[in-house]
């Protein structure tokens, strides 16, 4: 790893993005903000804000109910936002695309609607040491309904999976794979190929948990081949409350609704109700059109710049951090995985993360600390919590210096 892997023209061309983003010109505590915390919610672009309220000013009403002009043109809005995720993720028709509040709506609904009624007692749950806690506690309620087995493939020191373990713990008796895409607390990009091949192997449906994945990584659903993919709009630079579960057309048709109300029936009588055909089926109520006009947007915006072109630049940006962070004095980077994204958690001798988070932000430095709602991680690495700086397009090696420096100065007084 050379310390100039970052070239001055791309870190130039990636700093001009800054200006869409008007927040980035904030001061906290009289210092420019360094905002370094984009694994939590990234911040959003002009673009994305100018559709949310274009949206709301002039094509805003109750969608797919009423014949008026304004109802009609929310609800094209709304569905031409499920056509731009369709593409997006490159799902073979827009009835694979559900929208949800978030990630964690999304994996409670498959939790809900697909395992609940097919899990009985002995039958297993297979997911990774490497879960945030919403690839988790679903899993656990669903486990604690039906009697099946919550089962824990492990990770190693690096923060990977470790495949053999997993592809050991695959049972006839295992009845969905989820994992995560990207963790949330180390960065680990998982093998997700190898995943689908091995658990297809035994003709297991497997979902992945794409939170951190999307913003960073070009997805393509197809060529996955997985069966749902569940992301959040607000960690891909689009609005929060709204994000997506996608899912194959044929699993979906085979599940029940989760949630009942208005919009995911056709008709209802006291002798029975029929239910709405996909996707409608699994969206209760008035959805957040204002929020998936501004997720579309966000990901208009993504392309015209290009994933491929970001990740490789965000990938020289962490090099750079990890060379930098890692000659600290006292600073150990926990999850060294070969394969990782966009972010480096690490922890300082002498220095509770939270102090450390603390010092950061009377620099203007918006960094996370905690445990990252990933328990078992913090568990696995014997640690309470980590300091975690996580990265999107838009940040600096200029501000990753100053973190440096911030960093090196709380070790020097307090380590
Ligand atoms: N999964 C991962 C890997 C995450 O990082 C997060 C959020 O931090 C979530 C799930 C939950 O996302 P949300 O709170 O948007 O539902």
């Amino acid at each position: 790893m050379s310390a100039a892997v970052v070239s001055p023209s791309a870190d130039q061309e990636f700093a001009r993005y800054r200006a869409d983003f008007p927040i980035l010109a904030e001061r906290i505590h009289g210092k420019p903000l360094v905002y370094l915390d984009n694994g939590a919610s990234s911040q959003r672009p002009t673009a994305v804000l100018d559709a949310e309220r274009r949206y709301a000013e002039h094509l805003h009403a109750n969608v797919h109910r009423g014949v008026h002009t304004l109802s009609q043109r929310a609800t094209d809005a709304y569905e031409g936002a499920r056509e731009r995720v369709r593409v997006f993720l490159n799902a073979r028709t827009a009835r694979e695309i559900i929208f949800t509040r978030g990630t964690t709506e999304a994996i409670n609904l498959v939790a809900q609607s697909y395992a609940r009624p097919r899990l009985g007692p002995g039958d297993e749950i297979l997911i990774t040491w490497l879960e945030h806690h919403a690839n988790i506690v679903p899993w656990q309620m669903v486990a604690e309904a039906t009697g099946a087995r919550l089962v824990v493939a492990p990770i190693d020191r690096r923060g990977e999976l470790d495949l053999p373990a997993f592809t050991a713990l695959l049972s006839e008796r295992t009845r969905i794979v989820a994992t995560a895409h990207v963790s949330n607390a180390l960065g680990t990009v998982l093998p997700v190929r190898e995943i689908v091949a091995l658990a297809h192997a035994r003709n297991v449906p497997v979902l992945f948990d794409g939170a951190q994945a999307v913003p960073h990584l070009k997805v393509d659903v197809r060529a996955l081949d997985c069966d749902f993919y569940a992301f959040s709009g607000h960690k891909m630079y689009g609005p929060t409350g709204i994000g997506v579960l996608y899912g194959r057309e044929a699993i979906l048709e085979s599940m029940p609704p989760w949630q009942g109300g208005g919009d995911m029936i056709l008709t209802v009588s006291f002798s029975g109700t029929t239910y709405n055909a996909l996707p409608h089926k699994f969206e209760a109520g008035t959805p957040n059109m204002g929020g998936a006009v501004g997720l579309a947007a966000a990901i208009d915006y993504l392309d015209r710049i290009g994933l491929a072109r970001i990740a490789a630049f965000e990938h020289d940006l962490l090099e750079y951090a990890t060379e930098r962070l890692s000659a600290i004095d006292g600073l150990t980077i926990i999850g060294t995985a070969r394969a990782k994204a966009s972010l480096v958690s690490f922890t300082l001798a002498g220095v509770h993360p939270h102090d450390l988070g603390t010092i950061l932000d009377q620099e203007g430095i918006a960094i996370r600390t905690g445990h990252h709602c990933a328990m078992p991680v913090m568990e696995f690495f014997g640690v309470p919590a980590t300091a975690r700086a996580s990265f999107a397009f838009y940040n600096t090696r200029a501000e990753i210096d100053r973190l440096v420096e911030a960093v090196a100065a709380a070790r020097a007084l307090f380590g």
